[in-house]
């Protein structure tokens, strides 16, 4: 239990009130998420526009009210025994605006990157093709410096507007935000920063080609991403079957030996392989894994997936696999601890 105090929780829904900034009451976290899992949350607030997000990080870092952003919570696993104090969801700020004669995009931190992949399609600006089937936000995106298909969030971004725990709303520049390999210093320095906008240049493209790009990309996540149970995309930056064939010298043989079979498939019919059970029953034969209900997706064992063996179950499989893969590989999910 994280949860605050009545007469500290009053004050949060008493400021809601009194600065008309929407939000719900005694969330089911379960309901919610992406991954369909948590307890519930307090307060679930939606601000709409940056300067009330300023003064509502202001109000609760002086009033010392813990408090957690999100976006679409598609790299969050929510526990089940945890009750959350306060979320701030972007789901308020979903606006895009292109100039496309200029290459300008203005998006704000609630809006969906496919949506920002087809806003620049529409306008024939090219760059943010891989980004298409990302179901994040801007704000979760830049956090993580989101990418697929070579395309990463930053390519393409020039700055972003946060709002900060001390009432300001700042630019960032692309060079102060540090975007790296699946990170930022949003993410290194956990900092309570809010992404309310951002901005981004793109050149012109042939939208014909920029089409056929997100259609290939979208038909190719399909086939290798699983969509039958909830869940969050990779666990891991990297492969844990490479990292566990590093451990292992015969499942590196045997894995090597199913990608070499697989390889003809993927070069000439320019397709990655679906399903990798065969290979994923191997891995739980040579290695300590055991479970009632499988934790992982058929096609990848990189990705976790919900069928009702509730978050301990989760968090377990994801701590293992860590022990395993030795720090190889480094976590990409983000597990959300009580605070
Ligand atoms: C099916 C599937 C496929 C995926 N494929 C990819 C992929 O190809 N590439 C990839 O990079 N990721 C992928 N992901 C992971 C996920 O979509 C990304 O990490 C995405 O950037 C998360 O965005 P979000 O809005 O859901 O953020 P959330 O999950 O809600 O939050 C993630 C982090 O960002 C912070 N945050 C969120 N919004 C803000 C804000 N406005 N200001 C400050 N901090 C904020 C949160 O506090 C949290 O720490 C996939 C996930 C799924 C479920």
């Amino acid at each position: 239990m994280a949860y605050l105090a009545a007469n500290i929780i009053s004050l949060v829904y008493r400021f809601c009130d009194e600065k008309h900034l929407p939000y719900d009451r005694d969330v089911d976290l379960s309901e919610l998420t992406y991954m369909k899992t948590g307890g519930r949350a307090q307060a679930l607030l939606k601000p709409l526009f940056s300067a009330q997000v300023a003064e509502l990080l202001s109000f609760l870092s002086e009033n010392g009210i813990p408090y957690k952003p999100i976006g679409n919570t598609s790299n969050l696993l929510f526990l089940d025994e945890v009750d959350y104090p306060v979320l701030i969801c972007s789901a308020g700020m979903t606006q895009i605006t292109v100039d496309a004669d200029v290459g300008r995009i203005v998006a704000q931190g609630g809006a969906m990157m496919p949506d920002l992949a087809r806003a620049a399609l529409l306008s024939s600006l090219t760059g943010f093709e891989g980004l298409e089937g990302i179901p994040g936000t801007i704000g979760g995106g830049i956090f993580m410096n989101a990418g697929a298909y070579g395309a990463e969030l930053k390519d393409k971004l020039i700055g972003a507007e946060l709002a900060l725990p001390n009432g300001s709303v700042q630019y960032f520049t692309i060079a102060d935000l540090q975007l790296s390999h699946r990170s930022s210093v949003l993410r290194r320095e956990a900092s309570g920063g809010f992404v309310c906008s951002a901005t981004f240049q793109a050149p012109r493209g042939n939208a014909q080609k920029i089409f056929a790009k997100m259609e290939v990309y979208h038909a190719k996540r399909h086939k290798y991403q699983d969509f039958m149970y909830p869940n969050l995309g990779s666990i891991f930056s990297g492969s844990p079957y490479r990292a566990l064939g590093r451990r292992d010298r015969i499942f590196k043989l045997i894995s090597a030996g199913y990608y070499f079979l697989n390889y003809e498939f993927k070069l000439f019919r320019r397709e990655s392989p679906i399903n990798r059970k065969w290979l994923n029953d191997i891995v739980l034969r040579r290695f300590p894994l055991h479970y009632s209900l499988q934790p992982f997706s058929d096609k990848t064992l990189n990705c976790l997936v919900n069928r009702g063996q509730g978050t301990a179950e989760m968090v377990r499989f994801i701590r293992q696999m860590e022990d395993l893969v030795s720090g190889q590989i480094p976590l990409e999910n983000e597990i959300v601890e009580e605070f």
